[in-house]
């Protein structure tokens, strides 16, 4: 009796080595894990709603995940895995979010996209820029003065916190521009599609990032002028930094939805146009991918 019961147990122990054996060598299964491997998403982020939602209703089959107040939308475009970020306003927020989906989703690439302020007056409202450069104006080093002397930020010089791991206080090195360059991949296959937009001009430039709105026509110039900023907004430079940190393909693409140095009225309608477009960017971007 017990030897019968043993050598049952012996007989289905060899019968589920035997099923593991055969799955585990299954050809198609492991065809499906290296196609999965191989097909890491493209992030496409938004700071606000009207700069992420009109974006996510494009994908298909659409599940949402939610990490603090960061939501995912993760679906897919012509097949191929995308998910839009909804990363709230700001650099703080901009730089979680980054992290966080690198973590969490290991992007192929990630696109960092929504409106902007014009510092270059050659731009108008509706026109796009993509972000050969990105560079946080917000990193600065006030002049030495003493009590009474007043503020005078003519003179602040431009700090890199990146220069070194040392006191970037004392460091006259980290007195520097720092700026993050766009992918090159990513900026070609937004090259390749720019006569799909007709609202205005797509043009390559550079992306000034800070928590700060400039309404001081002045001091717009002076970083257009001494940063060679096309625009600015709250984002592109800190998650540029953070997708660096990890190595990650990166580009920002702005459209201004204002700009005071010629005076363009702040128009919110430029949200959903700059996503129609990064659509297109997206969908370029994996007909190369799948190409090679
Ligand atoms: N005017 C908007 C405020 C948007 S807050 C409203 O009342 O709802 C700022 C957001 O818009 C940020 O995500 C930033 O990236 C973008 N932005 C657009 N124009 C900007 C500008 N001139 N300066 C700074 N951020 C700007």
């Amino acid at each position: 009796m017990r030897n019968k019961v043993i050598k049952r147990w012996a007989l289905l122990t060899m019968i589920a080595v035997l099923l593991l054996a055969i799955v585990g060598c299954n050809p198609t299964s492991q065809a499906e894990t290296e196609e999965e491997e191989a097909q890491r998403p493209i992030i496409v982020q938004g700071p606000m709603p009207i700069e992420a939602e009109e974006f996510a209703q494009r994908l298909e089959d659409v599940k949402e995940e939610n990490s603090g107040t960061f939501v995912f939308y993760k679906g897919t475009l012509d097949d191929y895995p995308v998910i839009v970020a909804k990363t709230g306003k700001g650099m703080e927020n901009t730089a979680a979010a980054t992290a966080i989906a690198i973590e969490k989703y290991n992007p192929i690439a990630i696109i960092n996209q929504g409106t902007s302020g014009g510092h270059d007056p050659e731009l108008n409202v509706f026109d796009i820029v993509l972000g050969k450069r990105t560079t946080n104006i917000g990193s600065l080093k006030t002049a030495n003065k003493d009590e009474n002397q007043g503020i005078h930020p003519t003179e602040w010089k431009p700090m890199d916190l990146m220069a070194s791991e040392g006191s970037a206080g004392e460091d006259p090195d980290a007195e520097n521009i720092r700026y993050y360059e766009g992918d090159k991949g990513l900026l070609a296959a937004a090259n390749a599609v720019k006569d799909t937009y007709t609202k205005g001009k797509v043009v390559e430039g550079t992306i000034g990032s800070a928590d700060v709105w400039n309404n001081e026509v002045d001091r717009i110039k002076w970083f257009h002028n001494k940063y060679g900023t096309s625009v600015e907004e709250m984002e592109g430079a800190a998650g540029a930094q953070i997708a660096q940190a990890y190595d990650v393909p990166y580009l920002g693409i702005r459209i201004l939805s204002n700009n005071k140095t010629n005076g363009g009225q702040y128009n919110p309608d430029t949200a959903a146009a700059n996503q129609e477009y990064v659509y297109q960017v997206v969908s370029e971007y994996i007909s190369t991918k799948k190409a090679e």
